[in-house]
C-alpha cells in the first residue's frame, strides 16, 4: 500500500496501540484485537492524517488516497471470500469515525454500506431471507440518508409510522419484505426532495461519500465546542474506520451487545452490559426492545459466553484498564467490535483506579492520574446513588458537578418565589441572562436547551457551586405555556425533576441521592496524591470550627485566616464602632484594649486547632466605614421611636463619622496596610493578641506557629514602618512574658507594585502569600462585584477572555507578576515561604501554575482541599515529565 508516496490506509492485522495518534482509538482497539488473535471482522483504518490533509486541500481526498482504499478493499475481500459491489456473495461493511479520543459530534456509525437492488439481491441469494435483505437494505437508507446526507432522520421514522398506519400493523417486525420494499422507496423519494440529489447506488461512490462525511465531522460545531471546552487541540483529525459487516439479526442463534469489564457505575469488578438477540448495531441502545443482563447469556450461549468472557479479562489486563467492549453473534459466531476506555461515574473511576493498584495492575502514580480533578469535585456534591436505576429522558453538556432534585420553575421570579417559601427549585430555561441571577442563586440546580460550557448559566453554576445541565438541544422549552416537551414527553411547571451535573443525565421524579463525601478508596487515592505532590495544601479558615474542618481534610497549615470576621461578629460590634468613633488616640486604646482579650481567645482557639502547623493570620484589611454599615438605619429606626436623646446622639454621631470615613473606591481607599499606618495602635493589639495567644499555648505545652500578614503593601517603605513597629511589641509581649514563641511577619502580594519590587519586600517578610483575588481584580483594573454581574460573563461567552479570571489564574498577566515575584523574593531570601490563598488556590488549573513557578502551598476553602491535593498531586506529575 506504502508504494506511491504517504500511507494514509493501514488494514487492522499492520496497526497497534503505540498508533493511536495515527488511526485514533477505534482504530488502534481494532487493530491490537486482531494482532492479540481475536476475532474480529476484517477490515482497514484511514489515518488521521489522511482527514487533516483533506481538509488542506480543499476538501479533496489527497493524492494516492483514493488508490490505497481500493486496494485496502481488495484486501479484505480476498480475505473475506466477498466482493464489494457483486451481486454474487457481496461485501459490505460499516464507516465508523474514531478521533485519538471518543468524542461527541464525530459522524454516527454507516452499517450495510454497500448495498443496492444487485447487491441486496446477492444478499438474499446467500441468506435465504428476502424479508432480512430488504430491512438491511432500508436501514442502509435511512443511515445514509440522514448521517451522510444531513436529512432530519424523523422524516424517516415518519414514513414508517405511516406504513404500519396503512398496513395496520405497529412493531417493526411484523413489516414485511415488501413493506420495507415500500418505505425503502419513499425514503429515496425524500432524498431526492430534500437534498436535490439521486440516492447513490455506487458502492464505490457510497464509500467515498461516507469516508468525507466522517472527515467533515471533525469539523462540526458540536465536535468543535466540546474541543474547545476540554481544550483539546483542533489539528488532531479523525481517522475513519472501514470494516467487514457481520450481522447479529440472522435469527436467534445472533444478536449484539455492549458491555464493560467492570460496572461503571459503582466500579464493582464483574463484567456488566446488555445484549439482544437477533438485533443489529445500535439496537441494543435504541431501546426499543429491552435488552437482556450479559449474565443471561451464560445460558443461552454458554460457550460463546465463556469467550467473551476470557478477551474481556484479556483486554482488561492488556490495557490495565476498564473497557467498553461491543461484539456481535453471527450464526453462533462473536466477533469483536470494539474495545475502548469506559466512561464511568465518578465514584467508579476511583473505586476502579484503587482496585487496580491493589490487584497489581497499575502503579500508584498511574492511578491518581486517571483520576480527574473535576471527579473528586464531583464526589463532594450530592451525587446519584450509583445503585439506582435510573432512565434520562434526555441528556446535555455536564456543565457543573452534583445532583438535585426540585420542581420545575420555568422563569427566575418563581423560582425565587418558590424557594422563599422553602421549595426545592430547578430552573428550567433556553438560556439565562444576568436578570435570571436572583432565580438561579435560589434554584438547586439549573438545567437548559441552549448555549455550552461557556454560556452563561454554566459560568453562573460553577460560580454558585450549583448543579448544571446545559445546552439539552432534545427539551422543546415553551416558558408562556410552563412546559417542555422531550421525545413526545410532557414536563409540567411543578413537576419534579431531577438534574446530575456531573454526567448531563435529567431524570423525572426524584432519584435517590448521597450527600458529597471523601469515601474510604477517594481517602486513599487522596493518601497516595499526598505521597506524590510537592505543593503543600492549605486552607483558610477564620474559626476554629472551620480549622478542625480543614485538618480532616488534611490541612497542612491555615494559609489565609482573616480577622475583620472577629470584629464583626456578636456583641463585638460596638466596641469596634466606639474605637472608630475615638477622637483621640487614647480613647481608641480603650476600645482596643476590650477587644484585646477577645481577639486573644480568637487566636488561641484557631492556633490550638492548628498545633504544630503555620497559621496566616491577615490583619484588619477593609476600610473602617464597613463597620458602620447600616448606620443610617439605626438612627432612623431610634428617631421613628422617639428614642432618647444620648442613644439619638451616638447614633447621629456614627453616621457624620460614616459620612466622614465614606470613600469614592474603597476598594483603592484606606485599607490594608494602610488603616496599620494610620491607626498603627490597632495592629498593635492584634499582634499582642496572637502573640499572647501562642505564649499561653506554649505554656500549655502546645506548638502554635502563627504567621503575621500585613496585607495590601504596595511599597516596601509602609512594609518596613509597619513591621518595625509590631516586631516591637511582639519582643516587649514576650519580653514581659519572660519567654518567646516562633512566629514570621510577612505580607499578602495583591498588588502589581508589591509583585514588581518583591526582591526589596523580600528583604523584609519572610513569607509572600499571592492574594490573587485582589492581585487580578488590580492587575486588570476590574472590579469584580462590579464586573461579574454585568460585563466578564459577557466577556467569557463571546470569547473575548478564555475564562473567568477570577476562577481560572490568568497566567499570562497575574501570573506573570507573581513569577516576577517569586523569583525576586527566593533571590533576596532564599528560604522565604511563598504561597496563594485566592481562590485560585482551589482551582486545578491555578494550582498546576502554582507547581511551575515552585510555590511552597496553595490555600482555598477546606471543602476544595480534596481538589486540591489530587491537582497537586497531578501538577507534580506534568511537571515532572517536562523536567523530564
Ligand atoms: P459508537 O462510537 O457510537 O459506539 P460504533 O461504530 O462503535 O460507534 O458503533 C455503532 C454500532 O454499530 C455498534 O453497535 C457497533 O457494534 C455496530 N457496528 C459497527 N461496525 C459494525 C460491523 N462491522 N458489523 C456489525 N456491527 C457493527
Ligand atoms: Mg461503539
Ligand atoms: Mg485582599
Amino acid at each position: 500500500m506504502s508504494s506511491n508516496g504517504h500511507q494514509w490506509v493501514y488494514a487492522f492485522r499492520d496497526g497497534d496501540e503505540s498508533m493511536r495518534n495515527l488511526l485514533g482509538g477505534k482504530g488502534a482497539g481494532s487493530a491490537e484485537m486482531t494482532t492479540a488473535g481475536m476475532p474480529v471482522p476484517p477490515g482497514f483504518t484511514i489515518t488521521t492524517e489522511a482527514c487533516l490533509a483533506y481538509f488542506e486541500s480543499n476538501e479533496s481526498f489527497p493524492e494516492g488516497l483514493q488508490s490505497q482504499i481500493d486496494a485496502a478493499l481488495i484486501d479484505i475481500e480476498s480475505q473475506t471470500g466477498k466482493n464489494f459491489g457483486s451481486s454474487d456473495n457481496p461485501l459490505l461493511v460499516s464507516v465508523r469515525s474514531g478521533a485519538r479520543v471518543s468524542m461527541p459530534g464525530m459522524m454516527d456509525t454507516v452499517l450495510n454500506l454497500g448495498l443496492n437492488t444487485q447487491t441486496m439481491a446477492g444478499l438474499t441469494e446467500l441468506t435465504g431471507d428476502e424479508r432480512f435483505s430488504k430491512d438491511a437494505y432500508r436501514r442502509f437508507v435511512q443511515g445514509f440518508g440522514s448521517i451522510v446526507l444531513g436529512i432530519d432522520s424523523r422524516a424517516f421514522e415518519a414514513v414508517i409510522e405511516a406504513h404500519k398506519e396503512t398496513v395496520q400493523k405497529t412493531e417493526d417486525p411484523e413489516l414485511t419484505a415488501e413493506d420495507w420494499e415500500t418505505v425503502t422507496a419513499q425514503f429515496k423519494d425524500i432524498i431526492r426532495r430534500e437534498s436535490g440529489e439521486v440516492f447513490p447506488d455506487d458502492p464505490r461512490e457510497q464509500l467515498a461519500r461516507a469516508v468525507q462525511a466522517v472527515f467533515k465531522s471533525w469539523n462540526g460545531k458540536r465536535a468543535i465546542d466540546y474541543r474547545n471546552f476540554h481544550r483539546l487541540p483542533h489539528d488532531w483529525g479523525t481517522a475513519c474506520n472501514v470494516q467487514t459487516m457481520v450481522f447479529g439479526n440472522m435469527g436467534e442463534r445472533s444478536g449484539t451487545g455492549v458491555a464493560f469489564t467492570r460496572d461503571p457505575n459503582d466500579g464493582n469488578p464483574v463484567l456488566y452490559g446488555e445484549y439482544l438477540l437477533n438485533a443489529q448495531g445500535e439496537d441494543v441502545v435504541a431501546g426499543v426492545r429491552t435488552p437482556q443482563p450479559i449474565s443471561t447469556l451464560q445460558n443461552a450461549m454458554p460457550s460463546v459466553y465463556k469467550e467473551f468472557q476470557a478477551y474481556a479479562e484479556k483486554l482488561e489486563s492488556h490495557y490495565t484498564e476498564m473497557q467498553d467492549l461491543e461484539f456481535t453473534i453471527e450464526d453462533g459466531k462473536l466477533f469483536m467490535l470494539q474495545t475502548r476506555a469506559g466512561k464511568r461515574s465518578p465514584a467508579a473511576a476511583i473505586r476502579i483506579a484503587v482496585d487496580l493498584v491493589n490487584e497489581g495492575k497499575i502503579t500508584k502514580e498511574t492511578a491518581v492520574q486517571r483520576v480527574e480533578a473535576t471527579q473528586v469535585d464531583a464526589m463532594l456534591h450530592p451525587r446519584i446513588d450509583g445503585t439506582a436505576k435510573i432512565s434520562p429522558i434526555a441528556q446535555g453538556l455536564n456543565a457543573s458537578p452534583g445532583a438535585a432534585s426540585g420542581t420545575v420553575a420555568f422563569t427566575a421570579d418563581t423560582a425565587a418565589t418558590r424557594a422563599e417559601n422553602g421549595d426545592a427549585v430547578i430552573l428550567v430555561r433556553p438560556e439565562t441572562s444576568p436578570d435570571d441571577f436572583h432565580g438561579m442563586a435560589a434554584s438547586q440546580a439549573i438545567l437548559t436547551s441552549r448555549g455550552g460550557a461557556t454560556s452563561h448559566a454554566a459560568i453562573v453554576a460553577r460560580q454558585l457551586g450549583l448543579p448544571a445541565v446545559v445546552g439539552c438541544e432534545n427539551l422543546l422549552i415553551d416558558v408562556s405555556a410552563g412546559t417542555f416537551r422531550v421525545d413526545g414527553l410532557e414536563v409540567s411547571d411543578g413537576d419534579v425533576l431531577t438534574v446530575d451535573g456531573s454526567t448531563g443525565n435529567v431524570m423525572l421524579g426524584e432519584v435517590p441521592l448521597i450527600p458529597g463525601e471523601v469515601t474510604p478508596e477517594l481517602e486513599q487515592l487522596l493518601e497516595w496524591a499526598d505521597d506524590i505532590r510537592r505543593l503543600e495544601t492549605w486552607a483558610n479558615a477564620d474559626t476554629p470550627v472551620e480549622a478542625e474542618l480543614a485538618r480532616s481534610y488534611g490541612a497542612q497549615g491555615i494559609g489565609l485566616c482573616r480577622t475583620e470576621h472577629m470584629f464583626r461578629e456578636g456583641n463585638r460590634l460596638p466596641i469596634v464602632q466606639d474605637m472608630i468613633l475615638a477622637e483621640t488616640e487614647e480613647e481608641r486604646r480603650k476600645s482596643l484594649t476590650r477587644l484585646l482579650p477577645i481577639q486573644r481567645d480568637d487566636f488561641y482557639g484557631i492556633l490550638k486547632a492548628m498545633h504544630d502547623l503555620p497559621v496566616v493570620i491577615r490583619l484588619l484589611d477593609p476600610p473602617l466605614h464597613e463597620f458602620l454599615a447600616g448606620v443610617e438605619n439605626e438612627l432612623a429606626d431610634l428617631e421613628a421611636r422617639d428614642a432618647n436623646a444620648e442613644d439619638l446622639a451616638l447614633a447621629q454621631r456614627k453616621v457624620t463619622r460614616a459620612n466622614e470615613l465614606h470613600e469614592a473606591n474603597p476598594m483603592l481607599g484606606l485599607r490594608g496596610c494602610r488603616l496599620g499606618l494610620i491607626y498603627p495602635e490597632i495592629y498593635e493589639m492584634q499582634v499582642r493578641a496572637i502573640i499572647e495567644a501562642a505564649l499561653q499555648l506554649k505554656a500549655e505545652g502546645v506548638r502554635a506557629r502563627p504567621e503575621i500578614m500585613i496585607p495590601l503593601v504596595s511599597h516596601i517603605a509602609e512594609l518596613k514602618t509597619v513591621e518595625s513597629g509590631l516586631r516591637e511589641t511582639a519582643a516587649a509581649v514576650q519580653r514581659d512574658a519572660g519567654d518567646e514563641i516562633e512566629f514570621k511577619f510577612g505580607t499578602m502580594m495583591e498588588v502589581p507594585r508589591a509583585c514588581l519590587t518583591a526582591g526589596e519586600i523580600s528583604a523584609t517578610a519572610e513569607f509572600l502569600s499571592f492574594g490573587t483575588n485582589d492581585l487580578t481584580q488590580t492587575t486588570f483594573g476590574i472590579s469584580r462585584d462590579d464586573a461579574e454581574g454585568r460585563f466578564l460573563l459577557r466577556y467569557v461567552e463571546d470569547g473575548i477572555l478564555p475564562e473567568n479570571p477570577f476562577q481560572v489564574l490568568d497566567r499570562a498577566g497575574v501570573g506573570a507578576l507573581m513569577e516576577i515575584a517569586a523569583r525576586a523574593g527566593r533571590t533576596a531570601r532564599n528560604d522565604i515561604e511563598i504561597g496563594i490563598c485566592g481562590e485560585h488556590g482551589g482551582d486545578p488549573s491555578s494550582i498546576e501554575f502554582c507547581e511551575s513557578i515552585g510555590l511552597d502551598y496553595v490555600s482555598a476553602s477546606p471543602y476544595r482541599l480534596p481538589v486540591s491535593r489530587i491537582a497537586a498531586a497531578h501538577a507534580r506529575l506534568e511537571q515532572g515529565f517536562r523536567d523530564r
